[in-house]
C-alpha cells in the first residue's frame, strides 16, 4: 500500500490536528505494520478501532480482517476518512465518543472481537476500563499509548501502581514495540509504545466483589510510598489497629508498601475486607 501523506490530506481538507482530541496521526509505515502484526489478526476476525483519524491504520486493518468497526469522535475527519476508505467496503465508521458508546449495542461486535488502535492518550485509562468491563469484552487489545504509561501497565511487584493492578487483573499485558515520536504527525511531546493486552477468561484473582477489590486497591495506593497500614487507615476510614487487623487477616506485614504487593496479595486483602464487613465470602 502506498503510504498516506497525512500533511497533504489535512491541507487539502483545510484541517489542523486537534491537540485536545489527541490527534497525532501515525504516518510511519513500519510503525503501522508493527501494530497490525502484534494483533495477529485472522481473516475471519472483527476489529474495533478507536479513533481512525484519517484512516492510516484503518486501511491496514481492513486488509487483514473480515470487518472493521471504527469509532471516531471528530465529525470534521469523516470526509478524508471516507476518501481513504473508499477501496475498503468492510469498514463501518461510527461517529461517537467511545466512552459514551454502549458496545453491547454495536451489532457487528460479536464476542471474541479484537481492539486495535492508536488511542488518544488523554483518555488511555478510561478507554481500557471501558473495554475490559464491557458486557461484550474483546479477546485482546493492541494499543499505541504513551511509553511511560505502557511501562506502568506492565510493572511488577516492588514497582506496582493502580493502573498495573487494574490492567493485570483483567489482562495479560506486555509491551510489544516502542515507537519514536517521529513516527507521528504532529510529533507528540512523548515517546510511544505498543501494548498488547490479552483479556483473561476470568480475572487474575478470584475476589468476592470486584468493586470491593478496587476500593481496597485504591485505598492502598492513596498515599504514595506510605506503609500500607497508614494508607488503608486513611483510604478505608479505619483506626490504625483496625488496619493492622485487616493486614494480619491477609497475612501481610503492616510495614509493606502498596508498590510491593502481588495481585494475589491484593486479592487476599480484598477478601479480608469483605469478611470484616460481615458479608458472606
Ligand atoms: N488512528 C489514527 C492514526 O493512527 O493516525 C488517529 C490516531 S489519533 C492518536 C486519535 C484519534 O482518536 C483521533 O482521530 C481523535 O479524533 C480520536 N478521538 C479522540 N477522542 C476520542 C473519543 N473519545 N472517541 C473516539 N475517538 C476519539
Amino acid at each position: 500500500m502506498i503510504p498516506l501523506n497525512v500533511r497533504q490530506i489535512l491541507r487539502r481538507h483545510n484541517l489542523w490536528p486537534k491537540k485536545q482530541l489527541g490527534q497525532n496521526f501515525l504516518e510511519d509505515d513500519g510503525a503501522l505494520e508493527k501494530v497490525v502484526a502484534a494483533a495477529e489478526i485472522a481473516p475471519d476476525d472483527t476489529v474495533l478501532e478507536i479513533g481512525p483519524g484519517l484512516g492510516s491504520l484503518t486501511r491496514h486493518l481492513a486488509q487483514a480482517a473480515r470487518r472493521v468497526v471504527a469509532v471516531e469522535i471528530d465529525a470534521a475527519l469523516l470526509p478524508p476518512l471516507k476518501e481513504t476508505l473508499r477501496p475498503h467496503a468492510n469498514v463501518d465508521v461510527i461517529l461517537a465518543d467511545i466512552l459514551q458508546l454502549d458496545l453491547a449495542r454495536v451489532e457487528r461486535l460479536a464476542p471474541g472481537y479484537l481492539v486495535v488502535a492508536n488511542i488518544p492518550y488523554y483518555i488511555t485509562s478510561a478507554i481500557v476500563r471501558h473495554l475490559v468491563e464491557a458486557p461484550v469484552a474483546p479477546a485482546r487489545m493492541v494499543l499505541t499509548v504513551q511509553r511511560e504509561v505502557a511501562e506502568r501497565m506492565v510493572a511488577q511487584p516492588d514497582d506496582m501502581n493502580l493502573l498495573a493492578v487494574s490492567v493485570q487483573f483483567y489482562t495479560v499485558a506486555r509491551v510489544v514495540a516502542r515507537l519514536p515520536a517521529g513516527a507521528f504527525y504532529p510529533r507528540p511531546e512523548v515517546d510511544s509504545a505498543v501494548v498488547r493486552l490479552d483479556i483473561r477468561p476470568t480475572p487474575a484473582v478470584s475476589v468476592p466483589v470486584i468493586d470491593d477489590f478496587f476500593r481496597v486497591v485504591k485505598a492502598g495506593f492513596s498515599q504514595k510510598r506510605k506503609q500500607l497500614r497508614n494508607a488503608l487507615a486513611g483510604g478505608l476510614q479505619l483506626e490504625p489497629p483496625q488496619a493492622d487487623a485487616l493486614l494480619a487477616a491477609a497475612q501481610l506485614a503492616p510495614q509493606r508498601r502498596a508498590e510491593t504487593l502481588t495481585l494475589a496479595e491484593w486479592g487476599a486483602l480484598a477478601g479480608a475486607w469483605h469478611q470484616r464487613n460481615g458479608a458472606p465470602a
